[in-house]
C-alpha cells in the first residue's frame, strides 16, 4: 500500500547524509509509481512530484534536518495541500434554515451519510430536519424514516406522488414552522450519471437556496469516483465532498486526487456503516497518516525549533558506536528538558522509530528527568562512563548524595541500560558498548 511504499523510498532517502539531485529524482520516480499504484490520477500524481522535486532541489538546507528528513517535509507539506490544505467545514452561518443537499449516484451513501450527518448536526445543538426526495424507490423514503427514528431526528412526511422540488418546498415551510434550522435533503441516484437526475437536481438547486450541495462517492471506487465528482461538478455548483467507504480503500486514490481535479474540498469521510462513523475531512492528518509517520513529523517539527543539528549529530555518532555514556546521558536530559521527551531526540537516530514501535521505551516526565540529573551529577566520573561498576554500595552513596533512594538510582540506571539495549539491536553490532556484555 501507499504508506508502506513511501516508507521504503524515505527509508532510503535517510541513508543519505547529503542528497544529489540524482537521489532526489530516483526517490521521486518511486513516489510517483507508488502514487500511480494507489490508483492516483496520472495528471495529479505527475504534478506532485514535479512540485515536490521543485522544491527539494530548491529548498534552503535548514540547520535541524537533515536532506532525507528535508524531502519528507516536503512531501508532507504537498500531500496536505493535495487533500486541500485545510479543513473545510461547512457553511452553517448564513441564512437559516440552512440547507444541505446530498447528490450522488446510487448505492454511494447518500442517505446513510444523511443520517451521519444529521446525527453530528444534532449533537452539536443544531435542530436537523431530513428530507427525503428520492421518490423513484418507496423504499429509499422508508430507509430515511427508520434512520430518523433511530436517531430521533424529524422526518419530511414526502410521498412518491409529488416532485422532489416541491418536496423540498414543502420542507422547508414545514422547517420554519418548526424551528428545525438545518435541512438535509437526500435525492436519487442512477447506476450512471443520466440528465434526467442532473435535471432533477438542477431544478432543486435553482428553487431552493441551497447552502451546501455535499457531493457523495464510494471511495472504493477510485478514478470512477473522481471522474463522476467532475460532471456533477460541471452540471450543478457542488460545494463540497463527502467520501464514503474510506475505511475499505486501501488505496487512497480517490481522496488524493478529488480536490485536484474537481477544486472541490472533501469535507466528511465516512468509514463504517454505523452512525458514528462520518469524520471531518482534516488534510493534515490524512497525510500524516498516509506518511504512516504522524509522530515522525510532529518530531521533525518539535526538532527543527530546538535541537541543534550538531548536538542531534553528535549523540546519533555516539549511540552508533555504542559509546553512549551516562555522561551523555546526562547531556541529552539537558535536550530533553527542552524537548519533551525522551522519544524525540531518539527519533533523531534513523532507524529508531521502527524500533519504538515494537518496544515501549522509558519515558520519563519532568520530576523523573530532575532526579535523574541529579542521580547523574552524583556519581564519579568513572562511574558515569562505566555503569557497571556502580555497585550496590556505591548506589547507596549515590542515593544519600542525589537525595534520593536507591529504587531511584536503580531505575536510572535500569532505563540506561534499556537504552543501550535499544540502541545494540538497532546498530546490530555486537560487542563495543562501553562496559555492557552482549547477552544472546
Ligand atoms: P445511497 O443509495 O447513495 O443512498 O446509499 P446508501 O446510503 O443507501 O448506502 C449504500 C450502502 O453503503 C449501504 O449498505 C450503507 O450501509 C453503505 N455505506 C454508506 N456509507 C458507508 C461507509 O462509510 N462505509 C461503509 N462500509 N459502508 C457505507
Ligand atoms: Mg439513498
Amino acid at each position: 500500500n501507499l504508506s508502506d511504499r513511501l516508507e521504503g523510498v524515505f527509508k532510503k532517502l535517510r541513508g543519505h547524509g547529503k542528497l544529489s539531485e540524482e537521489n532526489i529524482a530516483e526517490a521521486m520516480r518511486e513516489v510517483r509509481t507508488a502514487l500511480l499504484e494507489a490508483d492516483v490520477n496520472f495528471k495529479v500524481a505527475k504534478d506532485f512530484v514535479a512540485t515536490v522535486t521543485q522544491k527539494a532541489v530548491g529548498r534552503e538546507v535548514s540547520g535541524a534536518l537533515s536532506p532525507g528528513q528535508q524531502v519528507i517535509k516536503i512531501v508532507h507539506e504537498e500531500l496536505v495541500e493535495l487533500l486541500g490544505g485545510v479543513t473545510e467545514q461547512i457553511e452553517l452561518d448564513g441564512r437559516q434554515p440552512v440547507v444541505i443537499m446530498m447528490a450522488g449516484l446510487q448505492g454511494s451513501g447518500k442517505t446513510t451519510t444523511s443520517g451521519k450527518l444529521a446525527k453530528m448536526l444534532k449533537a452539536k445543538g443544531r435542530k436537523p430536519y431530513l428530507v427525503p426526495a428520492d421518490i423513484y424507490r418507496p423504499a429509499a423514503i422508508e430507509q430515511l424514516q427508520v434512520l430518523g427514528e433511530r436517531l430521533e431526528i424529524p422526518v419530511h412526511p414526502s410521498t412518491t406522488d409529488i416532485k422532489p422540488v416541491e418536496i423540498c418546498h414543502q420542507a422547508l415551510k414545514e422547517a420554519e414552522v418548526r424551528n428545525y434550522d438545518t435541512l438535509i435533503i437526500d435525492t436519487a441516484g442512477r447506476l450512471h450519471i443520466d440528465e434526467a437526475l442532473m435535471d432533477e437536481l438542477k431544478e432543486i438547486q435553482a428553487a431552493i437556496p441551497l447552502s451546501e450541495v455535499l457531493f457523495v462517492a464510494d471511495a472504493m471506487t477510485g478514478q470512477d469516483a473522481v471522474t463522476v465528482a467532475d460532471k456533477f461538478n460541471s452540471d450543478l455548483e457542488v460545494s463540497g465532498i463527502v467520501l464514503t467507504k474510506m475505511e475499505g480503500d486501501a488505496r487512497g486514490g480517490a481522496a488524493l486526487s478529488i480536490k485536484n481535479i474537481t477544486g472541490k474540498p472533501i469535507k466528511f469521510v465516512g468509514i463504517g456503516e454505523g452512525l458514528d462513523d462520518l469524520e471531518v475531512f482534516h488534510p493534515e492528518r490524512v497525510a500524516s497518516r498516509i506518511l504512516g509517520m504522524g509522530d515522525i513529523l510532529t518530531l521533525i517539527e518539535k526538532a527543527e525549533a530546538v535541537v541543534d543539528k550538531k548536538e542531534a549529530d553528535k549523540i546519533a555518532k555516539k549511540l552508533k558506536k555504542n559509546k553512549f555514556t551516562l555522561e551523555d546521558f546526562l547531556d541529552q536530559i539537558q535536550q530533553i528538558k527542552k524537548m519533551g521527551s525522551l522519544d524525540q531526540i531518539l527519533d533523531m537516530v534513523p532507524g529508531i522509530s521502527k524500533l519504538k514501535k515494537l518496544k515501549d521505551v522509558p519515558k520519563p516526565d519532568e520530576k523523573e528527568l530532575v532526579k535523574t540529573e541529579a542521580i547523574i551529577r552524583s556519581m564519579t566520573i568513572k562511574e558515569r562512563r562505566n555503569h557497571q561498576m556502580i555497585n550496590a554500595s556505591r548506589r547507596k552513596r549515590i542515593a544519600a548524595g542525589s537525595g534520593t533512594t536507591i529504587g531511584d538510582v536503580n531505575r536510572v540506571l535500569k532505563s540506561y541500560s534499556e537504552m543501550l539495549k535499544m540502541m545494540k539491536k538497532i546498530s546490530g553490532k555486537p560487542g563495543a558498548i562501553t562496559g555492557v556484555k552482549r547477552r544472546k
